[in-house]
């Protein structure tokens, strides 16, 4: 399965195209996804980009960059409020309050996650990883991985997202 390459030469990313980079899930499931608004300003070819679904409280997308293509991921959190102690994402490798992490799941690409297999992670509960690895100073409930600079963040969170794709198209274990 090959990810999809968006085109966002007009700047506006659109819900089909969105919808058309998604590879783990069914054509319904894409179908159904709500995109919030704020989606559609961003650039994925860039920058990993992550949302809670506004209607589907469980459900959880991220769209991943992998070369000039962007990989779309659909995953599931676990039910209940999160991890409750202090954790880690394992993405932006941001430390966060408790209730702020959550285990999700994304079901394998094609045949394999037909057959129910999944992929799990810890992960920012809002998804918003690209937005943590900005910030400039750590606060009580909110740490980001502490010596380095926002550019290798950056840098790092696309490496650790882009693996996590890779398991997830398993191409990768
Ligand atoms: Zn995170």
């Amino acid at each position: 399965m090959s990810p999809a390459t968006l085109d966002l030469e007009d700047g506006q990313l659109t819900d089909e195209a969105i919808r058309s980079t998604m590879t783990n899930c069914s054509r319904g499931e894409a179908h159904r996804m709500r995109v919030p608004d704020w989606v559609h300003d961003c650039d994925p070819v860039h920058e990993v980009v992550g949302w809670r679904d506004p209607k589907a409280p469980e459900r959880g997308w991220l769209l991943v960059p992998l070369g000039k293509a962007v990989v779309g991921l659909a995953l599931r959190a676990t039910p209940g409020k999160g991890v409750r102690a202090t954790a880690m994402c394992d993405l932006c490798r941001t430390t966060r309050a408790p209730g702020e992490v959550s285990l999700f799941v994304a079901a394998r690409a094609g045949e394999s996650g037909r057959k129910h297999n999944t992929v799990g992670t810890y992960l920012c509960s809002d998804l918003a990883c690209a937005d943590n690895v900005r910030v400039l100073r750590a606060t009580p409930t909110l740490k980001p991985d502490p010596g380095l600079s926002i550019s290798q963040r950056r840098d790092a969170l696309r490496e650790r997202a882009a693996a996590f794709a890779a398991k997830v198209l398993a191409t990768r274990d």
